[in-house]
C-alpha cells in the first residue's frame, strides 16, 4: 500500500471542492452587510425604544399631574383652611370620577364644619346675652341700694328678693348649659323601667304643681323597659312635665301616659294649658327660643333651653320627640324611645 500517494489524492480532491474566490467574496460581503444591518437595526431600535420610553414617561408624568391636580388642590385647600376660612370650596368640575367624589366629600365636610362653627358662635353669643341680664340686674340693685344713704331695711329686703331671683336664673342657666354639654357625651346606658321613672318625676314636681294649682297624673298602660341613661331620661320628662305645669292655667291638668308600640316606648305628656301657636311650633326645640310669654317666663325662669335639652337627649337615645298643640286648649308632647 502506497500511503503518500493516497494523501496527495485527498489534497487534490479538497482543492477541487473549494468555492471560487468571487463567490466566496460575495458571500463574505453579504454576511458582513447582514451583520452590519442587524447591528444598525438594533442600534436604531434601541434609540427608538429609549425615545418612546422617554416620551411615554413625560406623557405619563403630565397625565398623572393633570389627574392629580384636584388632589393637590384638596391638599392645598386643607393646608390653608382655618376657622376663618371655612367658606372655602374646591368646586371641582369635570367627570364624576373618584377624585371628584373625594373633592365633593371634602366640600360637604367643609359645609358641615362651617354650619357647626356658625352655630357655636351663635350659641356663645346667646349664652353671653342670657348671662348679661341677671348679672346687670344684680349690679344695678347693688348700686341703687349702696348709693342710697337713706336705704331702709325694706329696701334691703326688696333687693335681696330681686338678687335671689337673678341668682336662681343664673343657677338654672348654668345647670341647663351643663346638661346640654352632658347630652353630647357618650351615654351611661342601663335598663330603665319607665313606669317607675315617670312616677318619680311626678312626685318630685308635685310641690311645683301644687303652687301652680295644676294636677299631674300618670296613666300607666303598660310598664316598659328601655336601654338608656336614667338620669338623662329623668331630665327629659321633668322638663316636659314642668313645662306642662307652668304653661297651664290654675285648675289645669298634666297627664303623662306610657304605652308601647312596635317595641318602642311611647310617652305622651298632655297638658290643658295655653297651647303653642302654629308659627312658633317649629322653633320651640331651638336653643334659647322662647315664645313671647313674659308672665310664665317670670315664674318659670327658663332660658329657652328646656326643650332643646329634651330633643338632644332623645336623639342621643335614637328616639324622636313630636308636638301637637291647639292654642288656648293645650299641648301634647310625644317621646318615642327604641327598645
Ligand atoms: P323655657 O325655659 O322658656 O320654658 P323651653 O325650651 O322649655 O324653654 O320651651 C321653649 C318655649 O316653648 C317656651 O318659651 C314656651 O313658649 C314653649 N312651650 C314649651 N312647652 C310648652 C307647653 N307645654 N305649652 C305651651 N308652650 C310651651
Amino acid at each position: 500500500m502506497n500511503i503518500p500517494r493516497l494523501r496527495l489524492q485527498h489534497r487534490w480532491q479538497w482543492k477541487k471542492r473549494r468555492l471560487p474566490l468571487r463567490l466566496r467574496l460575495a458571500l463574505w460581503s453579504a454576511g458582513l452587510v447582514l451583520v452590519l444591518s442587524f447591528g444598525l437595526l438594533l442600534y436604531i431600535s434601541l434609540i427608538g425604544l429609549a425615545l418612546v420610553a422617554g416620551l411615554g414617561g413625560v406623557g405619563a408624568y403630565w397625565l398623572a399631574g393633570m389627574a392629580l391636580r384636584p388632589v393637590r388642590k384638596v391638599g392645598d385647600a386643607a393646608r390653608r383652611i382655618s376657622a376663618n376660612t371655612l367658606d372655602t370650596r374646591l368646586a371641582v368640575g369635570g367627570p364624576k370620577d373618584e377624585v371628584k367624589e373625594m373633592a365633593d366629600t371634602f366640600d360637604a365636610m367643609l359645609e358641615r364644619l362651617e354650619r357647626t362653627f356658625e352655630a357655636q358662635g351663635c350659641f356663645v353669643a346667646d349664652v353671653a346675652h342670657e348671662l348679661r341680664t341677671p348679672l346687670a340686674s344684680l349690679r344695678t340693685n347693688l348700686e341703687v341700694v349702696a348709693t342710697d344713704s337713706d336705704a331702709t331695711l325694706e329696701d334691703y329686703q326688696a333687693m335681696a328678693a330681686t338678687q335671689e331671683r337673678a341668682l336662681t336664673r343664673l343657677e338654672r342657666l348654668v345647670a341647663d348649659l351643663l346638661l346640654l354639654a352632658t347630652s353630647e357625651q357618650p351615654l351611661a346606658r342601663c335598663e330603665v323601667t319607665l313606669g317607675t321613672l315617670l312616677e318619680e318625676v311626678i312626685v318630685d314636681l308635685k310641690p311645683v304643681a301644687d303652687v301652680q294649682r295644676v294636677i299631674c297624673r300618670l296613666n300607666n298602660e303598660v310598664d316598659v323597659v328601655v336601654n338608656g341613661d336614667s338620669s338623662l331620661l329623668t331630665q327629659v320628662f321633668s322638663n316636659l312635665v314642668e313645662n306642662g305645669i307652668y304653661y297651664n292655667h290654675p285648675g289645669g291638668e298634666v297627664v303623662v301616659t306610657l304605652d308601647q308600640k312596635d317595641a318602642w316606648a311611647v310617652v305622651t305628656v298632655a297638658d290643658t294649658g295655653i297651647g303653642i301657636e302654629a308659627e312658633q311650633r317649629p322653633h320651640i326645640f331651638e336653643r334659647f327660643y322662647r315664645a313671647d310669654c313674659s308672665h310664665t317666663r317670670r315664674h318659670k325662669g327658663g332660658a329657652g333651653l328646656g326643650l332643646s335639652i329634651v330633643s338632644a337627649i332623645v336623639q342621643q337615645h335614637g328616639g324622636k320627640v313630636q308636638v301637637e298643640s291647639t292654642p288656648g286648649k293645650g299641648s301634647t308632647f310625644t317621646v318615642l324611645l327604641p327598645p
